[in-house]
């Protein structure tokens, strides 16, 4: 028996694939080769099984959720098990003000799936239907309603992980560690299932972003089943629980061999900065996008107020005030070899302005990787402190090994 087939029986009940091609990320700028085992666990127990066999065979495990992320965090090295999150799409509606969902459910979905109930997220990414939940949490999450509401954190309740034993944890607004999993980048484990606030929608609905999705056939497919799943939900009267595989055909996940998006990639870059240097970081910007425009087209500079409400969590901001997110959304017409560089040099010129004036940056969703840059991104005390909470909770360090950490 090889290695490829001793590891597929290992983990053959959680509807294991072996696929091989090329791995994309978000906008195709990074791709890998890739010949891996993938999973699919559906639910937290199925997970955590999965987990504790990796940990007892000593296989490092890698976990993907929209793989909307542009910094290659998702790209499984060679030997590690594939872990999709895509099948974690627990769907319930406690009342009006609390929902459990899976963590591999897109976010615009769960909105639409709301909707119905008249009730919607506080917080949502800006732009398209991209990012997981747990993908959304790894990095931070902030946009749409956050001037009202605060990050994304400010408006999760509890979150179940998977930590790197295979241990099942709950942990609520109340823990001590809660800040921690915010920006995390998936470094303690795999988040299966997430209690999330939700408020009334006043009669305002999100309308699904159609021009991100795979063609008009899908979205119909989607919305009816979405509809039907609700209906029987709402007419079996139960806790109104159902699960909505049928969300993830707006899903990212699947980018192999092939670009499916077919629109003109696009890239953002925020600094997260106190309200005093708005005016100059904007100026900043303005001259920086000057430079790059022969390469790049800009929308205008962005600027989101993240309202304080009852912490920051220490990978994002650690100021406790409320804060400003301000930066560069642009697109490119084609990824040649000049954009590609242009890309490179862009990121540079960020990360000294970062470094000059000592400002935060939305790191876990941008172009840069690797320890060596997260360590001095983060300066010695904060990454060190990020270091225990991983040995606490992955204390071989099975979990996107190489990513943030050795
Ligand atoms: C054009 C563009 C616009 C964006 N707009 C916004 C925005 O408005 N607001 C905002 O906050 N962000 C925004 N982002 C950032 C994006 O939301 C994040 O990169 C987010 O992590 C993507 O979620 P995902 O499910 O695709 O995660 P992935 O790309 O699959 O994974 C990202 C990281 O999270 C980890 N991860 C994923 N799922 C889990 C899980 N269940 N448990 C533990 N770890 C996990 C992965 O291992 C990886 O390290 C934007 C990005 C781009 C490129």
């Amino acid at each position: 028996m090889d290695n490829f087939q001793r590891r597929s029986a290992l983990f053959q009940a959680f509807r294991v694939s072996q696929k091989q091609g090329k791995l994309f990320d978000f906008e195709s700028m990074t791709w890998v080769p890739y010949n891996t085992i993938i999973c699919y666990p559906q639910s937290t127990e199925e997970l955590s099984e999965v987990i504790s066999i990796a940990f007892n065979n000593e296989i490092p495990i890698r976990t993907r959720g929209a793989g909307h992320a542009l910094n290659g965090s998702t790209f499984p090295n060679e030997g590690e098990l594939w872990v999709e999150t895509q099948k974690l799409s627990k769907f319930i509606i406690h009342d009006s003000t609390q929902i459990t969902v899976g963590s591999g459910i897109n976010l615009y979905l769960i909105n639409t799936a709301l909707s119905d109930f008249g009730l919607t997220l506080p917080v949502i990414n800006d732009g398209f239907p991209g990012p997981s939940v747990g993908g959304f949490i790894s990095a931070g999450g902030f946009g749409i309603g956050s001037s009202e509401f605060g990050g994304f954190w400010e408006n999760v309740d509890e979150i179940t992980v998977v930590n790197g034993v295979g241990k099942i944890i709950c942990v609520n607004k109340s823990h001590h560690d809660f800040p921690w999993y915010f920006g995390a980048m998936g470094q303690l484990g795999v988040i299966a299932e997430i209690k999330l606030k939700v408020r009334s929608s006043e009669g305002r609905s999100m309308i699904l972003t159609r021009e991100y999705s795979l063609n008009d056939e899908d979205i119909t497919r989607t919305e009816v089943l979405l509809a039907n799943a609700l209906d029987q939900a709402v007419r079996n009267n139960a806790q109104l629980a159902c699960d909505l595989e049928a969300m993830h055909y707006f899903q990212t996940r699947e980018k192999t061999d092939k670009r499916i998006v077919d629109r003109n990639p696009q890239y953002w870059f925020s600094f997260f900065i106190e309200e005093r240097d708005v005016p100059f970081v904007k100026r900043q910007l303005a001259a920086l996008q000057a430079h790059y425009s022969e390469y790049f087209i800009f929308e205008p500079i962005f600027e989101y107020f993240i309202k304080f409400r009852s912490f920051n969590p220490p990978l994002l901001f650690s100021t406790q005030n409320s804060f400003y997110a301000v930066g560069s959304w642009w697109t490119v017409l084609s990824l040649n070899n000049d954009v590609q560089f242009a890309l490179k040099k862009y990121e540079l010129n960020i990360s000294s302005i970062t470094q000059d004036w000592g400002y935060r940056r939305y790191i876990q969703s941008e172009l840069p990787r690797g320890p060596e840059f997260y360590r001095s991104y983060f300066g010695t005390e904060l990454y060190s402190n990020f270091n225990n909470m991983k040995m606490k909770y992955d204390p071989n360090s099975i979990i996107n090994r190489g990513t943030v950490f050795r």
